[in-house]
């Protein structure tokens, strides 16, 4: 996968510092914006991130091109409502690129070692997994490009593994939500690289204004997981039971 930060705000930590100070200031963003020095923009983004006062890190916003991800990946992306998106249509591309993702459990996964009939071994589950996406490429390149069937009506037969580009903006305060869900081990593996990358990116043009941001543990301290947590931090109810008497 690849993901590049193409826009952002323009220095974002002072269009934020300065949307904080005129809550409190009689002079207008604008003045605010060039007149706050270096160091009181740092102390007010501090200030905000510790406070977890997120409104004014809504003012900064940032564009993410992402390609090569699968349509699994971007199911799940598409529920954090508070972004927007342009993706890659299968209505208009045509897909027979054979363009797939393949999960890294299936590279490395095994398979039973139970033989089958006249001591045949059982197929490795990547070779089945190559197999079924052969098929799939065939039968849609077929319908497309034999039948005559729209590109839209096909595409029923397309896994979830087809990958796509898709642009995603989002402005701080979701990304930081974004990053609290997605970078957790909870999430699955390939939304989280994408995340994990998502930070790296914006962590090059906004390093203070990102300097909190992490999976839910790294920015509140606790797991909000449960039993499902990962056992890295603690959990709330674990923090409940140490600080009963
Ligand atoms: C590990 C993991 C497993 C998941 N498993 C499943 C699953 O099995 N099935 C499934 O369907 N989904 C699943 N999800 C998706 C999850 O339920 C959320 O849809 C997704 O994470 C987006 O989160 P969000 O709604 O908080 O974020 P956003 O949509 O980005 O919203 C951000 C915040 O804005 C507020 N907000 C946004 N819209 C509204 C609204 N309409 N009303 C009130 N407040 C709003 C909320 O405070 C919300 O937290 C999973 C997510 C994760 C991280």
């Amino acid at each position: 996968m690849q993901v590049k930060l193409i826009a952002h705000t323009e220095q974002p930590e002072r269009v934020v510092a300065a949307a904080a100070k005129c809550c409190y200031s009689k002079k207008s963003v604008d003045e605010l914006f060039d007149s706050l020095t270096d160091e009181q923009v740092t102390n007010m983004v501090t200030h905000l991130l510790t406070a977890k006062h997120s409104s004014p890190i809504e003012h900064a916003s940032f564009t993410f091109s992402v390609e090569g991800v699968s349509r699994a990946l971007t199911h799940q992306l598409v529920r954090h409502r508070l972004a927007s998106y342009s993706q890659q249509s299968q209505r208009y591309v045509e897909m027979t690129n054979g363009n797939y993702v393949v999960p890294p459990s299936i590279i490395n996964g095994k398979a039973p070692s139970v033989l089958l009939a006249f001591n045949q071994k059982q197929p490795q589950p990547k070779e089945v997994y190559f197999q079924c996406l052969k098929a799939l490429n065939d039968a849609y390149g077929y319908l497309v490009n034999k039948c005559n069937i729209p590109k839209e009506d096909a595409r029923y037969l397309l896994p979830n593994a087809t990958q796509s580009n898709i642009t995603i903006t989002m402005n701080a305060a979701e990304l930081y939500h974004f990053f609290e869900l997605r970078l957790c081990t909870r999430a699955q593996w390939e939304i989280r690289e994408m995340a994990a990358l998502m930070l790296t990116e914006v962590k090059k043009v906004a390093p203070l204004l990102f300097s909190k941001a992490g999976a839910s543990c790294i920015r509140n301290g606790y797991c909000t997981e449960g039993k499902q947590s990962c056992g890295k931090c603690k959990t709330l109810e674990e923090i409940l039971v140490d600080t009963r008497v």
